[in-house]
């Protein structure tokens, strides 16, 4: 590197000031794992960022990374494709992006959404119609509510929970938008809040969005996979709060919809909507199996590159479809919002459209058996 190229500074964007592992040969910075967000200072011209990718790559390759020239607006810049910059496939299969600008670049590889997004939600939503926001709080840590519709003791509950995986954040930008559009589509509002209350919960733990662990930040600071311990005796503070409300529902015969956001990147073309037909002693037979099945087709209806599955089981023990059908016999959903070849735009409308079908759908007795 020339003398001025060795001026380049790596910055995690977060508050923890903890950068991901990286080297730097020659032109090349080279990434050792993701995810990431971080801040480039003084970038050379030429400067090639390559990504040594997990699982080959599937949940970044036909994403990108996100690039912003100044911390606030991202675009995807595909790994691929011809943009402001040349890019391409090196030998080895990392993938690479060349950038041909100098000056400060921040990159990303999920769209973020940290404290700083849900901050903006709260203020931009302020004074909306209808909408109370308040926190759960336990330990030290907090999971900030949306709430919709007044509660009369008797009516559904919904509930939207969305960034149970930390840097799933296309699920966050997702249930975002959903607010956003109760917020200001008073029709909609109305519609959805006659017979029920609805509970959006943009981001379950927004520490983990601060920190470099990709799902959530338990108390002793480990990376764990905080969306399989609802079925855990004590789940960490974030997961057992919403449990609790949850299971309130439960209890009080009185829980409508149960939709999880996650977003497993690009490893899939479509977003993937699905309930389970079984789980322990439990199973799905009949009309309540019907009933699901056109349940999962009602909502993914008109959402972009949407698609639905509705295998035997879980794929994992102890997440919150799986917890709560074993051990209550219970119908809920989740879907994976795909960040293939997708943008900030995707996302909002995928949360638009999602609430707009949940608000058509008024039967949601067979939830319980
Ligand atoms: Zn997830």
């Amino acid at each position: 590197m020339s003398q001025k190229e060795t001026q380049l500074e790596i910055i995690h964007h977060f508050d923890s000031g903890i950068c991901p592992s990286y080297e730097v040969q020659g032109d090349t910075l080279i990434f050792q794992s993701h995810p990431f967000n971080v801040c480039l200072r003084n970038v050379p011209d030429g400067l090639t960022v390559r990504v040594a990718p997990r699982e080959g790559g599937r949940d970044l390759h036909m994403q990108g990374l996100m690039v912003s020239r100044n911390g606030l607006d991202y675009k995807t810049i595909p790994f691929q494709e011809e943009y402001a910059f040349s890019t391409r496939m090196t030998k080895d299969k990392r993938l690479s992006i060349q950038f041909h600008q100098g000056g400060d670049i921040w990159l990303a590889t999920a769209y973020p959404y940290s404290r700083n997004a849900l901050e903006q939600l709260m203020c931009d939503t302020h004074g909306a119609p209808g909408v109370r926001t308040y926190l759960l709080r336990r330990e030290h840590r907090v999971v900030p509510v949306f709430e919709f519709g007044e509660d009369d003791g008797n009516k559904m509950i919904h509930f939207v929970v969305a960034g149970e995986c930390a840097w799933e954040t296309a699920g966050q930008w997702a249930g975002d938008a959903m607010i956003r559009e109760l917020c200001s589509d008073q029709t909609l509002s109305d519609r959805l809040t006659k017979n029920a209350v609805v509970v959006i919960v943009p981001h379950t733990s927004p520490f983990s969005a601060t920190m470099p662990s990709g799902g959530y930040t338990a108390l002793e600071g480990k990376s764990i996979y905080g969306a399989a311990t609802w079925g855990q005796e004590t789940p960490p503070p974030e997961y057992a709060l919403i449990r609790e409300k949850v299971e309130e529902a439960i209890q009080s015969r009185r829980l409508g919809l149960l939709l999880t956001l996650h977003s497993y990147k690009a490893q899939r073309p479509t977003s993937s909507m699905e309930a389970i037909q079984s789980a322990g002693e439990n199973e799905l037979t009949g009309a309540r199996s019907e009933w699901t099945k056109q349940i999962l087709e009602k909502l993914i209806k008109d959402v972009p590159k949407a698609s639905m599955a509705f295998p035997k089981k879980c794929w994992h023990e102890g997440l919150a479809r799986e917890y709560l059908m074993r051990k209550y016999n219970i119908v809920t959903f989740r879907i994976e919002v795909t960040t293939y070849q997708s943008s900030m735009e995707f996302f909002q409308q995928t949360g638009q459209q999602l609430i707009r079908n949940i608000g058509q759908i008024t039967d949601w007795s067979p939830v319980f058996p």
